[in-house]
């Protein structure tokens, strides 16, 4: 009987200690009485540090009522307490989760009852203690919260996606129509990342989103949400605002925070943001129509030159209808053959002739007529339009530049307007080199027209293409001079041909108010740095002759001819050739001549002379 008990208990004791699960038994105080041996191995404890010890010590705080309350349940049988989700701590500070499978009391019919005061007394239907089996349940819990947060949060940046964002708006549209309140909602886009996906790649474009997530998260309060709504979009939740302008504190206060350059592949890159703002309930009053009204007041952003905040107001509604209709308009185009060249002529004072041509894009529309560039250029460059047109703005100036050259006018330069944009992507140059090449062009008689933001941005990599430019023998002129952030040092660095004074400063020419420091100072920074100069906007003879005077040679504008179409351009150099005006029939700048000059045009445009074909 002895060998049998032994046996028995040998085998309990084995099933119990080779158990995947965490064995106890606790008395009637909540001391451990027992526990297996598995303790170790889950939490850190040998049992003897437990046994004798309440459970208080391995519970974890905010646990501790759920598991107060189900040990002073006492229940048997099926009654018993099964499924309590629990945290133990481990002996290392950290903590796991257990499922107690079950909390079951033993009881005995006739037992000793130990009292509080440490008397005992013999009762019937006796609690002996409780008996509990838990499990440890960490490694599940991990995954179901993995899964609960990836349904809730965008995987790359770990902000709030925008199921989450809509869940709290609506809970902040409810919040307002019951207690009244002000909420912002706020559509952020940022500029320029496309270029910067395409220029650095996906994995870099990846990497400054979850920098530049990490920076609008520093310029939330606590209770406002940030999230991602994909791609460079992210939206947010101002909920405890007072007044519908205090958005404006946050939106400064992005802007403020993505001013410093993010390093990208070993280079410093500036990226800025668009933000519109709608507030509820001013803009609407449900989830939709905020972020559709925040989106337009973002959009307007972008087509007024980014990098700025706006609030939306209901007259934004109608124009970004238009918008959209333009937007569609704008990608048949090209298909429909809408887009037009005109050239306007450069006329050179010393040579007495045409020496070139800029090429502007005009857009038939087939509603709203000519169009001018400024109108959808902006639009073309935000929706990635634009390569397709420049490329049928390159390819149609080479081929017209191509026919006049066949046709003896073979001295004649042509320039083109490429968007800053455009001019950082890796495949222009092949792109420019392609149409200058199928024309059968000499490559100095193409001029390149970039603007000084280009030079701004990504320095390094701008400066090789524009060298691999001038190696291929193409020219270079900086465009609209002076109006951006014109410093000595750029022009230094980067190989320019030409540099345009821009219209805004001719205009400042005037007999009454002589010549601008300004001007003086553009055409002595042209001549100090060895640069090809001209002027455009030229409107009057008292330009002409003021910047004649200045040294200034080549001059473009409305004095001489407004932008022509192809036909019209080719019936003026033909025209134009051997028909000298008298203006320009001096030896060079001088009163006498200038006097001439006035006299001649006075009142009208004067006539062209051009470069003959032999
Ligand atoms: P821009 O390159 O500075 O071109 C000069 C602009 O001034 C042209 O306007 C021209 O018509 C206008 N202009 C010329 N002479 C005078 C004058 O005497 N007085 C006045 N008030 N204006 C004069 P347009 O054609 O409307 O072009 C505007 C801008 O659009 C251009 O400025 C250029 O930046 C851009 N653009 C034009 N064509 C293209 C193109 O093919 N591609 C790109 N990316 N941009 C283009
Ligand atoms: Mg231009
Ligand atoms: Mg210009």
């Amino acid at each position: 009987m002895a060998a049998r008990l032994e046996q028995s208990e040998h085998l309990h004791r084995f099933l119990v200690e080779s158990s995947p699960d965490l064995i106890y038994t606790i008395d009637h105080s909540g001391r451990f009485t027992f526990v297996n041996g598995r303790i170790e191995s889950l939490l850190g404890y040998t049992r003897e540090e437990l046994i004798g010890s309440k459970y208080n010590v391995i519970v974890h705080e905010d646990d501790l009522e759920k598991a107060q309350y189900a040990f002073a349940e006492r229940r048997r049988d099926i009654r018993a307490v099964s499924n309590l989700e629990v945290r133990l701590k481990t002996k290392n500070d950290s903590f796991r989760y257990f499922e107690d499978n079950l909390i079951v009391s033993m009881m005995s019919a006739t037992g000793i009852y130990v009292d509080k005061c440490g008397e005992d007394s013999l009762v019937q239907n006796c609690y002996l203690g409780t008996y509990g089996v838990a499990r440890d349940i960490t490694e599940r819990k991990i995954a179901d919260e993995t899964i609960a947060f990836q349904a809730f949060h965008d995987q790359l940046t770990h902000l709030p996606n925008q199921r989450l964002f809509k869940d709290r708006l609506e809970m902040a549209i409810i919040h307002v129509k019951r207690h009244g309140g002000v909420v912002g909602v706020m559509f952020i886009d940022l500029d320029r990342f496309k270029l910067v996906n395409d220029t650095y790649g996906h994995a870099a474009g990846d990497e400054l989103l979850k920098n530049v997530a990490l920076r609008l998260r520093n310029c939330m309060r606590a209770g406002d949400t940030l999230a991602r709504k994909g791609g460079d979009e992210f939206t947010v939740l101002l909920p405890d605002m007072v007044k519908a302008e205090d958005a404006t504190i946050t939106a400064e206060k992005i802007k403020q925070e993505l001013q410093a350059p993010f390093n990208i592949a070993g280079q410093d890159v500036h990226i800025s943001a668009s933000i519109g703002i709608a507030v509820l309930p001013r803009d609407g009053e449900s989830v939709d129509t905020l972020l559709k009204n925040a989106d337009i007041a973002m959009y307007k952003v972008k087509a007024n030159g980014k990098n700025g905040f706006k609030y939306f107001i209901p007259d934004m509604n109608t124009c970004s209808c238009e918008r959209i209709s333009l937007e569609n308009d704008l990608r048949q185009a090209i298909n429909n053959a809408e887009f037009k060249l005109y050239y306007q002529p450069q006329f050179s004072v010393r040579k007495n002739e045409i020496v070139g041509m800029e090429a502007l894009i005009r857009w038939d529309h087939p509603v709203h007529g000519l169009m001018n560039p400024l109108s959808f250029i902006g639009m073309a460059e935000e929706t990635g339009l634009i390569g397709e047109i420049t490329d049928w703005v390159l390819g149609e100036a080479c081929a017209q530049l191509s026919s006049w050259r066949a046709k003896g006018f073979s001295n004649l330069r042509m320039s083109v307007n490429v968007s800053p944009q455009e001019f950082e992507r890796n495949d222009i140059i092949t792109r420019i080199m392609g149409h200058v090449t199928n024309n059968h062009l000499p490559t100095n008689s193409l001029e390149i027209e970039i603007t000084e933001n280009v030079l701004l941005q990504d320095a390094p990599g701008v400066i090789k293409k524009m060298r691999a430019l001038r190696d291929h023998g193409v020219r270079i002129s900086i465009d609209d001079f002076g109006t951006c952030y014109s410093s000595l040092n750029y022009l230094r660095l980067f190989p320019v041909n030409t540099i345009k004074i821009d219209q805004s400063f001719v205009r400042d020419l005037t007999f009454e108010h002589g010549v601008s420091p300004i001007i003086q100072a553009i055409i002595g920074i042209a001549r100090g740095f060895g640069l090809h100069l001209i002027a455009e906007g030229v409107e009057s003879c008292d330009q002409l002759e003021a910047l004649n005077e200045l040294g200034c040679d080549e001059i473009q504008g409305y004095f001489f001819s407004k932008p022509l179409s192809g036909g019209e351009m080719e019936r003026l150099l033909v025209s134009a050739c051997g028909n000298t005006p008298k203006c320009f029939t001096g030896t060079g700048p001088g009163s006498e001549h200038r006097k001439v000059m006035r006299e001649t045009s006075a009142g009208g445009r004067a006539s062209l002379p051009v470069c003959c074909p032999p």
